[in-house]
């Protein structure tokens, strides 16, 4: 699934080629995968800008907002002719120049809604993690305010948003934190440590256009090649990069997690 490098990654190549761009017919193939929220408004406007929050897309329009979540399998898919739209097309958005941008989804998960208001989608989110409300003193002190697991909580979106399962196991892993740490109890340098590890790990894997494991591609067809620098997701089994020890597969958070059980300690 799309985390925060991958949608990033997204954000920066739409930014390319949408901004300026008049919106002449939007149609949802697929119905369920476009909810229209908005609909005193017209679609037919002018993309202006395009941002992200977490891992949900924002185009802004003139009046309105388009927002998109990628979910398992979401892809955009920009075309400066009139492609035709292959069977996973399930939105298709022309432009009055003739270009067009399709959104392809293979598992259909993947959601844009046209909205009024962007809190409408994205109100119960946390911070975005890359946005610069977070520092040492923030996020340790969002960290002491939480007894929950410190995986449940990187990866429940409502304190601090865009990380995801893969993100999160490398992120542990270089903080040498047990991912079923209660957050509160972490040693106040390891938060710290912590804390850098997200910036660390996100900017890199945003310079390697994310991971690509099954669909994820950018907005010109390529993969990413974060995933060619894990060294614990779906590691299982192999030797750890720090004790070659093997890396162990537990759930934490309902999710697959992978972890070296003697780099990385228990707080609770
Ligand atoms: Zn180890």
């Amino acid at each position: 699934m799309p985390e925060l490098p991958e949608v990033e990654t997204v954000a920066r190549e739409l930014r390319l080629v949408l901004p300026g761009l008049k919106i002449e017919s939007l149609t949802a193939i697929y119905p369920k995968s476009f909810e229209n929220r908005a609909a005193q408004y017209s679609l037919t406007q002018t993309i202006s800008e395009i941002s992200r929050q977490g891992k949900y897309l924002i185009f802004r329009l003139d009046n309105t907002f388009l927002i998109a979540h990628l979910r398992m399998t979401g892809v955009f898919s920009f075309h400066t002719g009139s492609e035709s739209t292959g069977k996973y097309c399930r939105v298709l958005i022309r432009f009055t120049d003739h270009s067009q941008l399709q959104f392809l989804d293979t598992r259909k998960f993947g959601r844009i809604w046209h909205v009024a208001e962007i809190s409408e989608i994205t109100g119960q989110l946390g911070k975005d993690a890359l946005d610069p409300y977070w520092t040492e003193k923030t996020f340790s002190t969002a960290l002491n305010a939480s007894r929950q697991g410190i995986k449940a909580l990187l990866l429940g979106q409502s304190v601090i948003s865009g990380l995801g399962n893969i993100y999160t196991d490398e992120i542990l892993f270089a903080s040498g934190i047990h991912p079923l740490s209660i957050s509160a109890t972490i040693p106040a340098r390891k938060k710290i440590e912590l804390f850098q590890n997200i910036h660390a790990t996100l900017r890199f894997a945003i310079g390697q256009m994310g991971s690509t494991i099954s669909d994820y591609r950018t907005v010109n067809g390529e993969s990413g090649n974060f995933q060619n620098y894990f060294r614990v997701y779906a590691q299982t089994g192999k030797p750890c990069p720090q004790c070659a020890r093997p890396i162990q597969r537990i759930r934490a958070a309902g999710r697959s997690t992978h972890y070296c059980p003697y780099c990385q300690k228990l707080s609770k």
